[in-house]
This record gives C-alpha cells, sequence and structure tokens, in this order.
C-alpha cells in the first residue's frame, strides 16, 4: 500500500474498506439463511419418503410379513419410497453441481429430433397411463443439428415432458416443437393442455423446491428440483428458457439452443 499522509485521503479510503466489509457480511448473511432454508427443505424432502418405507418395515415386523400378499404389497410400497430417495438424492447431487459450477459441459453437435424422439420412446408408457398423445411437430422429421451437451439437453427434454404428462389431463396432448428463432438458434417447444399454472406461481416455478400444490404433486413424486435442473442447465449454456401458462388451459416451456450454421443445408 502506498503511504498517505493526507488525513482526508485515509479517512476516505477507511470508509470505503468499512463500506466493503459492511457489503461482504451482507452477502454471507443473505448466504447463510439461504444455505439454512436449503438445508430444511433437503431434510424435509428426505423425511417424508424415509417415514413411508419405515412405516412398511414397522407394519411387515409387526405380523403383516405372515400375508402372502400383503407382504408383497407392503414391500412394493417400500422400494417405491427407496426408489424415491434415490431421485432425490440424484437431483440434489446435480443442482449442487450445477450451482457450484462443477458441472462440466461437453459440447457437441447433435440432432436435436433425436433427442426428442428419445425422451418419447422413454415416456410413452407413462403417457399412456393417462390415454396422453405424444406429438411431435412432423415438419422436422429432417436432422436440425445444434451444439449443446447432448446429455443434459436430453434430460431438460425429457423433464419437461415427464411434466407436461405428470400435471396433464386424461385424453391430453403433449406437443414438441422446433422452431428457427434468429439465424444461429432454435426454440424448442413443450406445450401441454393440463391444468395450467395460476399467474402468481409463475415466477417461483423455477426454485428449488418449489411446488404449486405441495399434496397433489407428491403424489406424482418427482422431487420438486426438476425445473430448477432445467433452468441452470439452459442458463450454463447460455441459452434461455421461458414459460407460458393459462390455469386450466395448458402450458408451454420453450427454451433456446445454438444452431449448427449450416444445419439449413442439411435440410
Ligand atoms: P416436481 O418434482 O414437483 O414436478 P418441478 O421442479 O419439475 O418439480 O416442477 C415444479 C412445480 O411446477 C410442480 O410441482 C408443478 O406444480 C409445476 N409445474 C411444472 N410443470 C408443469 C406443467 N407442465 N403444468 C402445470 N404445472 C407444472
Amino acid at each position: 500500500h502506498p503511504i498517505t499522509t493526507d488525513m482526508a485521503t485515509l479517512t476516505r479510503e477507511i470508509e470505503k474498506f468499512a463500506q466493503d466489509k459492511k457489503l461482504e457480511i451482507e452477502t454471507l448473511k443473505v448466504r447463510e439463511t439461504y444455505r439454512k432454508e436449503f438445508l430444511g427443505n433437503v431434510s424435509h424432502e428426505l423425511k417424508t419418503p424415509l417415514f413411508t418405507v419405515q412405516g412398511y418395515i414397522l407394519t411387515l415386523l409387526d405380523g403383516a410379513i405372515k400375508d402372502k400378499a400383503v407382504r408383497k404389497k407392503y414391500l412394493q410400497r417400500a422400494a417405491k419410497g427407496v426408489e424415491r430417495l434415490i431421485y432425490i438424492v440424484r437431483d440434489l447431487d446435480m443442482i449442487t453441481k450445477l450451482e457450484v459450477g462443477d458441472l462440466h459441459l461437453d459440447h457437441e453437435e447433435f440432432n436435436i429430433v433425436e433427442v426428442v424422439e428419445n425422451s418419447f420412446d422413454l415416456l410413452e408408457m407413462k403417457a399412456a397411463k393417462k390415454n396422453i398423445t405424444l406429438t411431435f411437430d412432423m415438419a422436422y422429421e429432417a436432422p436440425i443439428m445444434v451444439r449443446a451437451d447432448k446429455e443434459r439437453i436430453q434430460q431438460v427434454v425429457t423433464n419437461l415432458v415427464v411434466n407436461s404428462i405428470k400435471y396433464g389431463k386424461l385424453d391430453g396432448t403433449t406437443e414438441v416443437s422446433i422452431e428457427n428463432l434468429i439465424k444461429n438458434k432454435v426454440i424448442v417447444r413443450v406445450t401441454d393442455n393440463g391444468e395450467g399454472i395460476e399467474k402468481q406461481h409463475i415466477s417461483r416455478l423455477f426454485e428449488r423446491f418449489f411446488r404449486v400444490d405441495k399434496s397433489g404433486s407428491r403424489k406424482e413424486g418427482g422431487s420438486g428440483l426438476g425445473l430448477s435442473i432445467v433452468k441452470h442447465i439452459i442458463e450454463a449454456h447460455n441459452e434461455k428458457i421461458y414459460v407460458e401458462s393459462v390455469y386450466g388451459i395448458g402450458s408451454e416451456f420453450s427454451f433456446t439452443l445454438e444452431k449448427v450454421e449450416d444445419s439449413e443445408a442439411i435440410r
């Protein structure tokens, strides 16, 4: 540090130092509150399935194990609870990596049409259970080449389609479409005609653990982290994600991707 003899300068420097420290402390306090809240949410989320599993095991030990049919049913339910725990821990792991910026993206050129088709194949059965039709804008039968982390984008598409089914109506429809946006961008839209989201909830959708209907969503499974993960992945790509929804009518989640320049020529 240069030696300052001028008193006024020195006072200014001290004041600035104090101000900086104050800001630093404020930031740390906010972060600490955030951390506590997060831990609170995590233990809450874990508790529910843990108690469920414990409940079934204790009931079995209490005598239910003797009845063959009951035994099978309870073991199946316990296994479902464990499966839920695994999903939650996997999502937590993912979100922690994303938030500390620890997630390495593997950029490559791939056909986004193929990724959408993979998600549809994976979720066909789940959709069929609610008689939901998965449709894909067939104007895009030809490949549309984009540059991104294929595996992560696969996860984004799958999460959005899963939600459209989970919050979709019986006999409903989920439609995925891909459009050119500007020269080197495409936009992928996942549209459903499901329950929709009330206006006041929209701005909170991407928050960790946020759910519109706590009990309803829990019945549907999921960790409440899905959309938060989706947003992180898209933003890690420096892309944008949007949501539009009308309560009772349906929702549309969309995100942008970098298109490989001469992708048009391939079509
Ligand atoms: P969850 O595990 O609860 O599905 P998400 O982070 O994926 O967690 O979604 C957060 C909440 O946003 C959901 O609980 C639901 O209330 C709402 N939501 C997400 N997608 C849709 C959709 N397509 N239609 C209506 N509501 C949705």
